[in-house]
């Protein structure tokens, strides 16, 4: 019989009407021949109120204790699903990371799936019981609770299907599918019928929220077919599959774009080899990922001879980090101005990163060139570029990034033709 996981994100379970619609269509696609395994996120918002607590108790909490209290919200929504599908005559039962042996490793708030035991799934949905897993959470060799970052439903669920052998993984959300861009920044975007895991891998990490990047790298490498749609429509939506020679047809498949990151400058620091080694080899002993980087022409003085830091060249390194590891890249930076030489350090949280993603940029080229004209075109200026095999990204002012995607969509020629 086929197997359909069906995982419901935190709009779709948001009030008990909801989580009843969700269980009769899991109940539905369980008629129409299938076996069902269903994924629940918490109900919409309490993750955050539940995050919002422990911060108001403590300003940085034990992160140990942070996933414990977390986890909480998906006990509460598989619990009420499994009641509403049994409301309405069917067979079902939830289990919690721990019980269905959902292994992580002990990166507690972004712990990653080690292992999962398919047997008590496919054991339990043989007589025709609707398995429910509370999303988000795992646990690690030592019995603790772990969860996998923001989004990580996503995540339990692909990797629930690829476990299990699952046809295929649908992910129920508050949009029709993946779109150009997010339809809701961008009026114009249009749903995508058919996209490449690769490219939805970079939209993910680029900020596309509407799957978490480590749900695509799993969906990816076990060749899960994902099918992103409402919970609202019966319409088909976006199924993300691996990659086929239409593909590289299409040179942007999408836009994106991500406020998470700050920009960091060292001002003036020498110019001398090494110099870039000393600064993000101490971020890296921190643990501390860096995304864009750039280092300016040096500022040489000239004169005398020999090597340019010999003569007291400078230059300005700028990078971006996540807004969550700034305070700690704060500290480094202070610890090391002085020994790079800086007289200077600025720091910028006002700032979002735009992409473009496709495909079809491998095998064309003038991407990046018409990107900056039509960047340069609504008056956005550039502070920052980085560029991959299937993306570029500029770093924009935050309070022009709603504009950036929307002119950037258009002059890509994404969006909706015009109606007649
Ligand atoms: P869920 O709670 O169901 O997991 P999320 O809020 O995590 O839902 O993800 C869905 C959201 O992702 C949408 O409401 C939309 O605003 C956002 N989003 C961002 N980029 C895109 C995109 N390219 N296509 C569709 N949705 C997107
Ligand atoms: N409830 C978790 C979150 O809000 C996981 C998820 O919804 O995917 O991030
Ligand atoms: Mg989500």
């Amino acid at each position: 019989m086929p197997l359909i996981v069906q995982k419901f994100g935190g709009t779709s379970v948001g009030t008990l009407d909801r989580i009843r619609g969700a269980a009769l269509r899991a109940l539905a696609t369980q008629r129409a021949g299938n076996d069902v395994v269903v994924i629940v996120s918490a109900m919409s918002g309490e993750t955050n109120r539940l995050l919002k607590l422990a911060h108001d108790v403590v300003a940085m909490p034990d992160a140990r204790e942070l996933d414990a209290l977390a986890a909480t919200g998906e006990q509460v929504s598989a619990a009420l699903m499994a009641l509403a599908i049994q409301a309405a005559g069917g067979r079902a039962r939830s289990f919690l990371g721990h019980q269905l042996k959902i292994l992580t490793d002990s990166a507690f708030t972004k712990a990653r799936i080690k292992a999962i035991d398919a047997s008590r799934v496919t054991d339990t949905v043989k007589d025709g019981t609707i398995v429910v897993v509370a999303g988000f959470q795992g646990v690690d060799e030592d019995g603790n609770i772990t969860t996998l970052g923001r989004g990580g439903s996503d995540t339990s669920a692909v990797a629930v299907a690829a476990a299990i052998g699952a046809d295929a993984c649908e992910i129920f959300t508050d949009v029709d599918g993946v779109y150009t861009a997010d339809p809701n920044v961008c009026p114009s975007a249009r749903k995508i019928e058919r996209i490449s895991y690769e490219e939805m891998l970079e939209l993910a990490s680029l900020g596309a929220k509407v799957l978490q990047i480590r749900s695509v790298e799993v969906a990816m490498k076990y060749g899960v077919p994902v099918h992103v749609r409402s919970s609202f429509s019966e319409a088909s939506g976006t199924w993300v599959v691996g990659e086929d020679a239409s593909f590289e047809s299409v040179v942007v498949t999408g836009v994106a774009s991500d406020k998470g990151e700050a920009r960091v400058m060292l001002v003036g620091v020498d110019d001398r080899p090494g110099m870039v080694a000393e600064i993000f080899g101490a971020l890296a002993d921190e643990n501390i990922g860096v995304d864009m980087i750039i280092q300016n022409a040096s500022v040489d003085p000239g004169g005398a001879e020999g090597p340019a830091a010999a003569r007291g060249a400078k230059t300005d390194v700028t990078f971006t980090v996540t807004k969550t590891d700034l305070p700690r890249a704060k500290v480094v930076m202070d610890r090391i101005a002085a020994s790079v030489g800086a007289s200077g350090l600025r720091y910028d949280e006002s700032v979002a990163k735009v992409s473009v993603v496709g495909l079809g940029m491998r095998s064309h080229a003038g991407v990046a060139a018409r990107m900056f004209r039509l960047l340069a075109g609504a008056g956005i200026n550039i502070q920052a570029i980085s560029t991959s095999e299937i993306k570029v990204s500029c770093l924009v002012a935050a309070d022009r990034a709603e504009d950036a995607v929307r002119t950037l969509h258009d002059g890509f020629g994404l969006g909706a033709p015009a109606r007649p």
